[in-house]
């Protein structure tokens, strides 16, 4: 255990971030390196309990508290085995994920939870610092091949953990560079891009290979890779976005969330795009529809463009400021949340409905028309009904929709023929395998979107199934099932 006493001495203290008026001027990641003392302190807040809950709400299986102790004892190099144990990447979990590990700490039942994303966080950057994260090439080569389709954190997480098992792996990305959401979705602000690059220097020193604009289905056959490879694992995401069929939809304007956040990416990557003003928020009134993540994503870049007026719209109402009662601990907090974006400005607008957008004349969107909404008791259940005469504009020129995604995109599974659920993602058997033999899926593209912390457990998990298929055994572990 840490320190006996610490959650008692010291209370939960946030993640440093830069002030909104210095970090508006630029792209730079918001979040501030924590060290020292006060993060001592935070590591020391762990009861090291007798059943660590942390590590069922952890997706990876994290050993938090064995990190939390050796952190306290400034035993740093330690701490990141235990924490490389379980996560390829910590570094982009300590910067995006979530906590679902923090809504399962058992300090949360009366207390605030320890802040155990930020110590992750500062682990695998001293770790980095001091040059502890090096290249693990495998000992010996198996002589097997594996093509990874797609290379957002489950085809990378799946990349490593096989190529360290010694078998050739190859990344077929069909985007110019690696890193799937990581690279285009989401902004610099919440992560930047050269602590992804870091991490695929490491992989590829290890002998991953990367093939970039290798697009499955388009311009590399399905059925070749199934003759060149022993094993195919399918890791393309789920990045169809969810359409909102509205009058208007078609206005000049109104864009999905992601068409508009992979442009500001690719600029600050330093490609060449033709100018798009467009896609700029620069001195416009901006409406984002959903209030997800990927809302607050495209919030935090409108106010890096200089929009003039930004509001989010989100269907459900506000949520409390604290857990309801059919939301106990350890369930995950549906609790209202601030994220950086949200301290940085624009207005949240709850319990409306979109219902149309409103042309200026020209054939570009001038407003937004949005109507009220009440959750209501229907036949047992709650429904969403509108509230008569409570319809109203609200001015715009630029609307983003950022409802989600609903599956992945098709080419390369109608191709290879795999079978989908329900929902139109790739169904797989407990061995993560699809319904054709040697070919596996994991990721978004067989749960649907979902969160970076699940991708990383899903391509461990995935290639130890691959690894065991491959040669009969396997000594990869295997997170979730
Ligand atoms: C804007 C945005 C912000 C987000 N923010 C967060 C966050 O803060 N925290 C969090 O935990 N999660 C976040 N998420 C969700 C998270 O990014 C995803 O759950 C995660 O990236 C899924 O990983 P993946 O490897 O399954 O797929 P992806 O990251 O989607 O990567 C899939 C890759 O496969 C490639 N591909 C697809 N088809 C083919 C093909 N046929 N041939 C070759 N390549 C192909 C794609 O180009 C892509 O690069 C966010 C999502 C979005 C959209
Ligand atoms: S990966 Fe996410 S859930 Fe797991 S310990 Fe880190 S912050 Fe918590």
């Amino acid at each position: 255990m840490a320190k006996t006493s610490g959650f008692m001495e010291f209370g939960r203290e946030k993640q440093p971030y830069r002030p909104v008026d210095e970090r508006l001027l630029d792209w730079s990641q918001v979040m501030q390196p924590w060290e020292g003392k006060a993060l001592n302190q935070q590591a020391a807040r762990c009861m090291d309990c007798g059943i660590p809950f942390c590590h069922q709400g952890c997706p990876l299986g994290n050993l938090i508290p064995d990190w939390n102790d050796l952190v306290y004892r400034e035993r740093w190099q330690e701490a990141i085995d235990r924490l490389h144990a379980t996560n390829n990447f910590p570094e982009f979990t300590g910067s995006l994920c979530p906590a679902p590990c923090e809504g399962a700490c058992v300090l949360g039942i009366n207390d605030n939870p320890v802040a155990i994303k930020a110590v992750e966080l500062a682990i695998i950057e001293r770790a980095f610092v001091e040059g502890w994260v090096k290249p693990r090439p495998p000992s010996h080569e198996t002589g097997k091949k594996i093509a990874i389709v797609g290379s957002g954190p489950a085809g990378l997480a799946a990349a490593q953990q096989l190529r360290r098992a010694g078998h050739t792996v190859s990344v077929f990305e069909r985007d110019e560079r690696i890193g799937g959401l990581l690279r285009y979705g989401i902004p610099e602000f919440k992560m930047e891009k050269n602590v992804l690059d870091r991490r695929l220097q490491q992989l590829a020193a290890e002998g991953v290979q990367f093939h970039c604009a290798a697009n499955v289905g388009v311009n590399v056959d399905p059925s070749q890779l199934q003759r060149d490879f022993d094993a195919i694992l399918l890791a393309g995401g789920a990045t169809t976005p969810r359409d909102l069929a509205l009058p208007g939809r078609n206005l000049r304007g109104v864009h999905f969330a992601m068409d508009y956040l992979t442009r500001q990416n690719r600029r600050l990557e330093g490609e060449q795009l033709a100018e798009e003003p467009e896609f700029s928020a620069t001195g416009k009134q901006v409406v984002i529809i959903g209030g997800g993540d990927t809302g607050a994503d495209c919030l935090g870049t409108a106010h890096r463009q200089r929009a003039k007026h930004i509001e989010q719209l989100e269907i459900l109402p506000r949520p409390p400021g604290t857990r309801s009662d059919d939301n106990p601990w350890p369930e995950w907090p549906r609790v209202y949340r601030t994220s950086s974006a949200h301290e940085e400005g624009g207005e949240r607008v709850y319990a409306v409905s979109t219902k149309r957008f409103i042309d200026d004349g020209t054939g570009k969107v001038r407003a937004v028309e949005i109507v009220e909404v009440a959750l209501n008791p229907v036949g047992g259940r709650m429904v969403l009904e509108e509230i008569p005469g409570s319809a109203r504009e609200l001015p715009c020129d630029l609307a983003l929709l950022a409802m989600g995604f609903v599956a992945p995109e098709r080419p390369a599974l109608d191709q290879l023929a795999v079978k989908l659920t329900e929902r139109g993602n790739v169904w797989r058997d407990p061995s993560w395998m699809t319904s054709v033999r040697g070919v596996f899926a994991a990721g978004d593209m067989q749960r649907g979107q979902s969160l970076i912390v699940w991708a990383i457990a899903e391509g461990r998990a995935a290639a130890a199934s691959i690894d065991r298929y491959l040669m009969g055994q396997t000594d990869l572990p295997s997170p979730v099932a």
